[in-house]
């Protein structure tokens, strides 16, 4: 296979599709050139398997061949050579990996030129002024991008001469001025090497191919890819492409235009351009550029070419498209096109209205296959509450949702203090790939300068993150930044709102986003194309809860965690009663009050969730959890002494203490030495069910018990919940017991219990996966302690591809859970299988529960979106049609026991970033399910570490105990439960 490839070359594929070899943009041009026949300079592709060949080896045998005679090759085509001193031909040399990473490599601009051919460039254009600054251009990004010299240098130098001759930019430097920063510049190569600046237009282009080539491996670069989830095997391409000038005269410009709006999805075109400037000049925001629609004004010609191109990109790709264009002296010049990032709200938006888009007319199963859970969660972004704030400056809203955080100026300074804990603004006059660490820790960015296409903008909307660039009050001075009269201090709190692009002093009131139509309509088809497949319930412990989950499509409770309501303030110390009863009679009367408790909690949750199941988990932490810390009440003890009610529980929190009580007594264990608990609760259940049916409901009702291990276990459980539903349902009316479904059935949360299956399922009516202890058991990783301490080093070292509390091992503990399907449906065709664990809104998990055939996932309600997407998804890639569930279990059965054909939606996205063309020989035989799984440790450590700062919003961590049952106490009566236990 050769190592290069022209953009004209005939390829046998079109070329658009051969990203792993050519990169995104080599294979965007060659599709442009080759296909599309648009205006693009000429030029080739040097592939990604010289770059792989080049990391492995050093510079590949060969390929200076086959790069002399593309050179060749590209000086015919352009009728110039490359560093002729009469009419000197001028390349970029442009990195271009398979994923696009925004700014974070190299690029080198002006190439060929050289002290001879300056001149005959400046001859040719009859512009000295303008070749001369393009070699200064060229010599300080050589400098810097090739041979590794500090900007600074070249940046003083320059600043010192705008300042000498008195002129406003760059573009103002006098003839005479450029001379000397030449001479300079060089002097500082020298100075730095102990080499001169190149000459030679070979050794120029081998030093620039080599530089992007090592890019690829620079901090910034690999830090982009382990925030993406892209893998580090898959090197770059390098584009080498005649240059054209967009700073030539006021003739030229340059710009970056997408086909609708990246930020709202809106038709029609949208970006930003500068008259006589370079690219860099508008993607770096260093001046403020003008909207797409004044190019009407200054070249109404031009404007309506672009348009004309815009239009064919979008039918051609079927999608939106970005683009960066250079007008060089009146003509237009195609310089980089590909399907656009986008914001949630764009990505929604534009993939219901392509459907019917009459030069697009996307399917609905395509539609629902451009939106990502990533999208779905920004749209689920917090806004500011209300209007009460007051806004101290406007910017662009960049990237949309709401942040609040302390203020902090430099990349250096926003880590640090995410890293001690802190919600952290990060405000800079602009960015650049330098300060992607701060970006990555801060809650949100605002920016001095720059348009919706600077680095801070194109960067936070990739990653979602609330931005507001090109504040121009905004004047930054040391460790404070101030607008008009106002200082901001480094530390103070500011809020930022990237949709309206406001900036307000202090904390703001943030409030949920609001689903637009898109949201609802594309859900909609997500759900259709499901039906019949994989459903999707909420994890919700009380009516608010329900009735949310119900409202973000949630087809039935999955798991009420009863304990929660035995914690909120008003319960508690009626349990702490129970738990001190010293005879059955004052255990009894305890019981009695919890029963009239339940009762009421239960009826709104059943009314929320009417007409669908609902799933009731029996107690299930151990009961010292109930009890006051013994820690604290031995010092109070020690110290000012207890009163008598103290003394009495610290004695049973000393009594029921253990030492693993994860371990313990807890589920249905508890229920074996205090049957009289799960008594209670099944009464109380079934006494607001037969009040929800006089009331004209229908409760679905599904009695859960937790953390059974062997079927004699759970067949004494089940004795208890029939005695107490029958005993209950004894005196209700024969057609409120005809009208009443219950089933019985347990969590799957131990090793064993998916081992043993088979025979459980003689005993149970439905299987629910715990997978947060079942994770915790299989890997014998404490949940509440491991990810505090040891998962980040475990994730670093590569020791982990996953948190394992966050995607689900597929390949341990989904071996178990197939195992279970499988086992337990052996025993009980019809068993109805269902995950309530925190990976059922994990779309990679969701692929594995679908995979092994489980009916169900229950998640917290705010991911319930996600999971209805990720559901449907698997489906389009997955499952072939079937008209009936039990056909549809029998091929998933299948499924879960052979390896898959097609890769799963989520799966894809995963591999996407992932696999290269032909992989390395030592990753040669990864299957599916391992390269999708390679994303590598490091990634996820990135990602991990904000997340962990953003604590509170951290969606999908495993709740500990600890954490829920604050969740659950901090409930009280409020109508919106916490961030944690919402997140869950
Ligand atoms: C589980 O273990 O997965 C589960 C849902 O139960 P909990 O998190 O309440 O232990
Ligand atoms: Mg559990």
């Amino acid at each position: 296979m050769p190592f290069v490839y022209d953009f004209d070359h005939s390829h046998r594929r079109p070329p658009m599709e051969l990203k792993d070899l050519l990169g995104g943009k080599g294979a965007n041009l060659a599709e442009m050139t080759s296909v599309l026949r648009l205006p693009v300079p000429h030029g080739f592709t040097i592939s990604t398997d010289a770059c792989r060949a080049y990391m492995h080896g050093g510079w590949p045998e060969g390929l200076s061949a086959e790069v002399k005679r593309a050179r060749t090759r590209l000086e015919k085509k352009m009728g110039k050579l490359l560093g002729d001193p009469v009419d000197p031909l001028l390349v970029s040399v442009r990195s271009g990996a398979k994923f696009s990473m925004p700014g974070m490599m190299d690029t080198v601009l002006n190439l060929g030129l050289n002290d001879e051919s300056v001149q005959g460039l400046a001859k040719q254009t009859d512009d000295e002024r303008f070749a001369y600054d393009s070699y200064r251009r060229f010599v300080s990004m050589y400098g810097r991008i090739v041979l590794g010299i500090p900007g600074e240098p070249f940046d003083t130098l320059l600043d010192e001469a705008k300042e000498r001759s008195g002129a406003a930019s760059d573009a103002d430097v006098p003839i005479s001025q450029l001379h000397a920063l030449v001479f300079a510049y060089k002097q500082i190569i020298r100075d730095h090497t102990g080499a001169d600046f190149p000459q030679n237009p070979d050794a120029q282009l081998r030093g620039a191919i080599e530089a992007v080539f090592g890019s690829w491996n620079g901090p910034r670069a690999i830090a982009y890819r382990d925030h993406e989830g892209i893998s580090h095997d898959l090197g770059t391409a390098v584009n080498v492409q005649a240059m054209v000038f967009g700073n030539r005269d006021d003739q030229s410009g340059t710009g970056v235009g997408f086909t609708r709006d990246p930020a709202t999805g809106a038709k029609g075109e949208y970006g930003d351009f500068l008259v006589n400037a370079q690219g860099e000049d508008v993607v770096a925001g260093i001046r403020n550029t003008e909207p797409l629609s004044a190019l009407k004004d200054k070249f109404p010609k031009i404007h309506a070419e672009l348009l004309a191109i815009f239009g064919r990109l979008e039918r051609h790709y079927r999608d939106m498209c970005d683009t960066e264009f250079t007008i060089e002296q009146g003509k237009l010049w195609m310089l980089q096109t590909r399907v656009g990032k986008r914001t949630g709200r764009a990505a929604l938006r534009m993939a219901v209205e392509m459907t019917t888009d009459p030069g697009i007319r996307l399917t609905r199963g395509e539609a629902v296959e451009r939106v990502t859970a990533e999208h779905l969660d920004q749209v689920l972004h917090p806004q500011f509450a209300g209007t009460g704030h007051t806004v101290l400056t406007k910017g662009l809203g960049a990237s949309p949702g709401a942040a609040v955080g302390r203020v902090y100026l430099t990349a250096d300074d926003a880590a640090a203090a995410a890293e001690r804990g802190e919600r952290v603004i990060l405000v800079r006059t602009e960015t650049s790939p330098e300060d992607v660490h701060g970006m990555l820790a801060a809650e949100g960015i605002l920016t001095a300068r720059g348009g919706l296409v600077s680095h801070a903008a194109v960067v936070a909307r990739g990653w979602g993150k609330p931005a507001v660039v090109g504040a121009e009050k905004v004047r930054i001075a040391g460790r404070s930044f101030s607008v008009g009269a106002t200082v901001v201090n480094e530390g103070d709190w500011i809020s930022i709102d990237g949709a309206a692009g406001e900036v307000a002093l202090g904390q703001v009131e943030l409030a949920e986003a609001k689903a637009s139509d898109e949201f609802e309509t594309l859900l909609g088809w997500a759900d259709a194309i499901r039906k019949g497949h994989l459903k999707v319930r909420a994890n919700a412990d009380n009516g608010p809860d329900a009735a949310n989950g119900r409202r973000m499509g949630a087809e039935g409770i999955g798991l009420c965690r009863t304990e929660h309501m035995f914690i909120a303030e008003d319960r508690l110390p009626i349990v702490r009663r129970m738990i001190l009863a010293e005879d059955a009679a004052a255990e009894d009367a305890a019981l009695e009050e919890l029963r009239v408790a339940q009762r009421a909690d239960f009826i709104e949750i059943l009314e929320a969730m009417d007409g669908l199941p609902v799933t009731v988990r029996l107690l299930d932490p151990p009961l010292h959890e109930f009890l006051p810390d013994t820690s604290e009440l031995a010092i109070k003890e020690a110290t000012v002494g207890l009163d008598a009610e103290e003394q009495a529980l610290f004695e049973a929190a000393k009594q029921w203490h253990e030492y693993n009580p994860m371990l313990g007594t807890r589920g249905v264990r508890l229920g074996v030495i205090k049957p009289g608990l799960y008594s209670m609760q099944v009464r109380a259940l079934m006494e607001a069910a037969v009040q929800r049916v006089a009331d004209g409901g229908k409760p679905v009702i599904e009695i859960m018990i937790p953390l059974t291990v062997t079927r004699e276990e759970l067949a004494l459980a089940r004795g208890w919940v029939e005695a107490a539903v029958t005993a209950t349902l004894v005196s209700a009316h024969r057609s409120t017991r005809r009208r009443l479904e219950v089933l019985i059935g347990t969590m799957i949360e131990t090793p064993r219990a998916a081992l043993r299956a088979g025979e459980i399922a003689e005993v149970a009516d439905f299987f629910s996966f715990g997978t947060n202890d079942l994770t915790q058991m299989t890997f014998g990783f404490s949940r509440d302690d491991v990810e505090g301490r040891m998962m980040s080093a475990y994730l670093e070292k590569g020791l982990l591809k996953d948190n394992p509390f966050e995607t689900v091992d597929a390949d341990g503990v989904g071996e178990l859970v197939r195992l279970g399907v499988t086992r337990g449906r052996a025993t009980r065709p019809s068993l109805k299988i269902g995950v309530c664990g925190e990976h059922g809104g994990d779309p990679e998990s969701i692929t594995v529960f679908a995979d092994a055939g489980c009916d169900y996932v229950s998640c917290s309600p705010f991911r319930v979106p996600i999971a209805r997407l990720s559901a449907a998804q698997w489906v389009l890639a997955h499952a072939a049609p079937s008209a009936s569930a039990t056909k549809k279990r029998a091929s998933a059965r299948t499924a879960a026991t052979r390896a898959p054909v097609r890769k799963t939606a989520a799966r894809k996205t995963a591999a996407r970033k992932t696999a290269a063309p032909k992989a390395p020989a030592s990753k040669k035989r990864a299957p599916v399910r391992k390269t999708a799984a390679r994303k590598t440790a490091a990634r996820k450590t990135a990602a991990r570490k904000t997340a962990a700062r953003k604590a509170p919003a951290s969606k999908k961590r495993a709740p500990s105990r600890a954490t829920q049952r604050l969740a659950a106490t901090k409930r009280g009566s409020s109508s919106r439960p916490p961030a944690r236990s919402r997140a869950r």
